[in-house]
């Protein structure tokens, strides 16, 4: 018998709440890097993520975590029984839980992130979208490249949103300035897209050009670049 997550938790507010009527409920699975659940109640509304890897459990389990959620959260009793449940449902899936966790990291790591060794992509970013833009700049993906590529400095990947930024800038001898000229750089390209004048594109127009001589020391920036 298949169940929606949405209609258990329904249920079990009933079980649990018989005299209140049920809050507003959002339940999805979450893809946390543990196994993990979480509940919270915001304004009004009842927001519930569970762990992905309790997806496809039979519906007892799904049952049994419902109850020991909304138990908590209204500091009712949990009861034994469910409680074994899960437990139970957890130990014995541990092994495939590693599996899962496995994957997760190495699917991570072909995912860039904008956390490098030395630079965080989205701290730069929010200081200069606060620096020079306003703070107006939609923040798009930041990544660093998978791949230290010395041809690309860094580039906007308008299919996924992302700016990318060459991982060879991310080591203590480049400095931050030169960090931040490269993203200052793929920020333009976001306010100034690209024109077409017959059958030309302009990627650098010359407002792009005016805004990037705004840049603080740019040409320190400019000359380690050639240095490296
Ligand atoms: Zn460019």
């Amino acid at each position: 018998m298949s169940c929606s997550l949405h209609e258990v938790f329904d249920q079990t507010y009933r079980e649990l709440k018989p005299r209140s009527p049920v809050p507003h409920l959002q339940v999805e699975f979450y893809n946390f890097a543990n196994i993990n659940n979480t509940i919270r109640l915001r304004e009004g509304r009842l927001l519930v993520r569970i762990s992905d890897l309790l997806e496809g459990a039979p519906e007892a389990v799904l049952k049994a975590i419902a109850h020991i959620l909304v138990a908590k959260m209204y500091r009712k009793p949990v009861d034994r029984e469910h409680a074994a449940r899960y437990r139970r449902y957890v130990a014995a899936h541990r092994m495939s839980r590693k599996a899962h966790l496995v994957r997760q990291i190495r699917g991570r790591k072909r995912i860039a992130s904008p956390q490098g060794n030395i630079y965080n992509l989205e701290a730069i970013f929010e200081e200069l979208n606060f620096k020079f833009f306003h703070g107006l700049l939609a923040r798009p993906q930041m990544t660093w490249s998978s791949e230290p590529a010395r041809n690309r400095l860094g580039h906007y990947d308008p299919a996924h949103n992302a700016i990318v930024v060459s991982r060879v800038f991310d080591q203590p001898r480049v400095p931050q300035l030169v960090v931040e000229y490269i993203v200052y750089h793929e920020m333009l390209h976001l306010k100034h897209p690209v024109k077409v004048r017959g059958n030309r594109r302009c990627v650098h127009p010359a407002e792009f050009q005016a805004d990037e001589r705004l840049f603080p020391r740019l040409e320190d920036a400019r000359r380690f670049l050639r240095l490296l």
